[in-house]
Parts: C-alpha cells; sequence; structure tokens
C-alpha cells in the first residue's frame, strides 16, 4: 500500500498534542491546509510539441507569517505529498523559531529527460499560474529536490517580470549576485553538522572513530560529508539515485565532490556522471547502504526510505534526517524499540530554512550580511534549539522527534491563543 505520508505527519502531531495539552481547536486547524493550488503546466517542447505537466502550491498555515517552502521538480510529486512537506513546513520554521508558516510546491515531472531550454520554460510558465499566490509578504519560494540556484534565478526573473519590478525577497537560494546569501547554499548541510556536533558533546566520541553512511549524494549531503570529513569524521559510504560506494578506511571527500562537479559539463542544469561510476570504492545499492554497520545514518535523498521493512536491519545507533519523511512511522516504532537515536528532519534540516529567512531579511533590507555572521546566527540558533528539544524529551520522557513536535507546537500555540480560543470566546458569550 502507498504510504500516506501527510496521515502519518498527523498522528506524530496527535501523539505531541497529548502532553503538554494542546487546545483541541488549534490541532484540529493544523490538520488543514490553507491552500491547495493545481495548475496544469503547458511546455512548447524543443522538437515542437507541447506537454502539459501538473504542478502544485500548498500554503498550510500562515499564522506565524508568510509561508515559506521549496520547490520540487520529481515524478512522484503529487498533492498529498505537497500537502505533508507543508505541514512539516509549518513545524520546522516553528522549531527554528522564525517567523513564517509551512508551504511546498512541485511538478510532476522527470527534469533530467528535458533540455536546459524546455526546463527553463516549464519553471516560467509554473510561476506565471502561480503568481498571484507568491510573493515577499505572502508565499517565499525555495529550492529542494533538482531544482538548483540556475532555476531558482529563473523563478526570480519570472516573478518580477510580473510584477514589473525586482522582487529578491520572493525566493531564497538565489546565486549571491542576485541578492542571495552568504552561507545559504551548504546552510541545510551545515545545520545538520551542528546537530551531530551536539550530540558529539553529549556522547563525548572522537570524530576519527565515527564511521558515517549518507544516502543522497546532492547539494546537501555534500556539505555535511565535507563538514564532517574536515573533523575527521570517517565517511564510509556515499550514494545517489544510481547506487552507492563503500570504503572502509573512509572516503576521500573532497575529491569524490570534485568528480560530481566535474560531471556537470557547463551548460547541464544536472549532474551526468552517477557517483558509482565517478569515484573508487566498493560498489553497493542503496538498500544496503542503508543497512551497513556505522554509527550515524544520514539520509540525505527522498522520503521513505526506513521502513517497517527494513528498520528491523538498520545497525546505524544514530539517524540524522537530512532529507524530508524519510522514516515511516511504523519504522520509527521499530527503531525506537531498538535504542536507535533519530534526529528529525524538523529539526536536523532546519538550517536550510533558517538561513532562508536570513535571506529574506538581508533582500528585504538591502544590506548582506559576511559569511561569518550567517554561519554564527545559524550555530546560535541550531544549537539553541537542539538543547531545548533534548530538554523537552527528557521532561516528557520521549524520543526526539515527539519533542520537536511539541516543541514546535507550544510555538504555535503562543501565537494562537493570542487571537483567542474556544476556552476565552465561550467565556465571553453574552
Ligand atoms: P539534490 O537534488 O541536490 O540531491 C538529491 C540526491 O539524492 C541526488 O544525489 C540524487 O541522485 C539522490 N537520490 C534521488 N533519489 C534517490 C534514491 N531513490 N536513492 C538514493 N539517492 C537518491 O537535493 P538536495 O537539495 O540535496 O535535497 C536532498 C534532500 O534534503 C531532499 O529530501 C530535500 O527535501 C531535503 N531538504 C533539502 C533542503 C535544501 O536546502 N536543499 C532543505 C531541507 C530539506
Amino acid at each position: 500500500m502507498e504510504r500516506n505520508i501527510y496521515k502519518e505527519a498527523l498522528s506524530r502531531l496527535d501523539l505531541a498534542a497529548s502532553y503538554p495539552k494542546v487546545d483541541p481547536e488549534i490541532v484540529e486547524k493544523l490538520k488543514h491546509p490553507k491552500l491547495c493550488l493545481k495548475v496544469s503546466v503547458p511546455v512548447r517542447m524543443d522538437d515542437g510539441s507541447l506537454k502539459i505537466f501538473e504542478g502544485f502550491r500548498v500554503h498550510h498555515n500562515d499564522l506565524r507569517g508568510p509561508t515559506k517552502g521549496g520547490i520540487r521538480y520529481h515524478p512522484l510529486v503529487n498533492i498529498k505529498e505537497m500537502e505533508a512537506f507543508a505541514f512539516l513546513m509549518t513545524m520546522k520554521c516553528a522549531v527554528a523559531g522564525i517567523p513564517f508558516g509551512g508551504a511546498k510546491g512541485g511538478i510532476s515531472v522527470d527534469p533530467k529527460k528535458m533540455s536546459p531550454m524546455e526546463l527553463e520554460r516549464l519553471t516560467r510558465n509554473y510561476i506565471d499560474l502561480i503568481a498571484d499566490s507568491i510573493g515577499p509578504e505572502k508565499d517565499i519560494l525555495a529550492p529542494d529536490l533538482n531544482t538548483n540556484p540556475m532555476i531558482i534565478s529563473w523563478i526570480l526573473d519570472q516573478y518580477s517580470n510580473i510584477v514589473r519590478h525586482a522582487a529578491p525577497a520572493v525566493v531564497t537560494g538565489k546565486p549571491i549576485p542576485l541578492g542571495g546569501s552568504q552561507g545559504r547554499e551548504g546552510a541545510t548541510g551545515r545545520g545538520a553538522y551542528y546537530c551531530i556536533k551536539e550530540l558529539e558533546k553529549i556522547h563525548g566520541w572522537k570524530p576519527e572513530e565515527i564511521r558515517v553512511a549518507i544516502q543522497g549524494f546532492g547539494n546537501v549531503a555534500q556539505s555535511v560529508a565535507e563538514l564532517l570529513y574536515k573533523d575527521r569524521y570517517k565517511i564510509v559510504a556515499a550514494s545517489d539515485s544510481q547506487g552507492g560506494i563503500f570504503q572502509s578506511k573512509g572516503l576521500d571527500v573532497p575529491s569524490v565532490i570534485q568528480l560530481k562537479k566535474e560531471s556537470r559539463e557547463i551548460q547541464d542544469v544536472y549532474c551526468k556522471g552517477a557517483l558509482c561510476k565517478l569515484a573508487d570504492g566498493k560498489r553497493i545499492t542503496n538498500e544496503a547502504l542503508l543497512e551497513l554497520d556505522v554509527d550515524i545514518l544520514i539520509p540525505a535523498a527522498i522520503e521513505n526510505q526506513i521502513t517497517k521493512k527494513n528498520a528491523d536491519k538498520i545497525k546505524a545507533r544514530f539517524i540524522v534526517e537530512i532529507a524530508n519523511g524519510p522514516t515511516t512511522t511504523e519504522a520509527d516504532g521499530i527503531l525506537n524499540k531498538k535504542g536507535v537515536f533519530i534526529v528529525p528532519d524538523i529539526l536536523a534540516n532546519a538550517g536550510g530554512v533558517t538561513v532562508s529567512y536570513f535571506e529574506w531579511v538581508q533582500n528585504k533590507y538591502g544590506y548582506y550580511w559576511s559569511l561569518k555572521k550567517v554561519n554564527a546566527q545559524l550555530h546560535k540558533i541550531i544549537s539553541q534549539e537542539f538543547k531545548n528539544i533534548y530538554h523537552l524529551m527528557d521532561k516528557h520522557k520521549v524520543d526526539m522527534r515527539t519533542a520537536s513536535y511539541i516543541h514546535a507546537l507550544n510555538r504555535h500555540c503562543e501565537a494562537a491563543t493570542s487571537q483567542g480560543t474556544y476556552s476565552y470566546f465561550s467565556k465571553n458569550k453574552k
């Protein structure tokens, strides 16, 4: 049966709501996205034919600020998935304490089968269709799976053409010359790295003794791998959609990243070469990578990778979820029983939206920060929220995912109760 990621996310919300006794109205409201947009995106292909692709944009909740969320290009994109990810964004922004609500968008397409010009037409036509629902004060876009800085700059250009002025704050993850922030490209990986450094402080391990496997070797995975490698963590395995490589003594991460970069020709949007064909090491499948005997497993590819089918075979002691929704609730139960410690997606990958917020602030302010300032502010937020959530784990005797939801819900409730809830209005009834 196909996984209903939205239903799972809501069951995690219900569980969290039972701890601090949240007003049921607030929880009920969070269960319903504010707006779900479905558009048909026409594209004139290079051979002259016309193709129509399904596109989506979901605003989940804007109580704490304008909605914010990535755009993904993938054949499996669908409305239910978008609703789930938009919900996760609402929770993630609340976890990080930044004044945004959640959104998500995407197009059901295999972008690697398109030429760069087809991809540009697809992107611009999609923006034309959703333009009324987005904007710096309304809904801010960002990169996600298969949407890189070049695609982001087409989004910016198209939106600016529509509103007839430069509007850099409509999308984050822009190239720096177009108003991007220093440090945004590596921010999601850096946020996950700061979470691992918090674990390092708690457990007192030596980095050189810690073996790490990373599933997915895209933007985010490469930046966390680079930072961990510099600290002498052993990255023993990495993979992409075509398979992976394993080296027990640890991969030479900078040269693997270099090979991946070189496999993108100047006119191509995506890498051409598969990791397992480019770099040295024993070839392994993505399934085998997840089951390796390592200390830390980092799923950094797509959702639904750790399920009830393989949860029992996972040997890692820690899982740091960079991908959104890589672990199903059933798998969560199995892993918790086994004592596997999971740093959940809404905390582990919150570095991206945090620096996106910094980018938006800089665009609106028209004054740009140094890399040092961006990284210092990011570190402050992620390590503080990690500690806040760790404290809640202890207080409520729950796993880190539940504690993260409790933390997000507490922040959301502070905003919701300021507008009044049932108890306020029923008391004031004439
Ligand atoms: P990306 O497109 O740069 O990289 C994705 C990588 O995953 C690629 O190497 C791809 O080959 C690989 N992959 C795809 N399908 C796979 C499969 N079935 N098995 C193994 N590998 C597979 O994307 P990214 O920006 O690095 O994002 C990675 C994940 O992190 C996504 O789930 C995304 O939602 C999440 N995320 C990204 C950001 C961000 O700032 N980019 C922020 C939060 C969360």
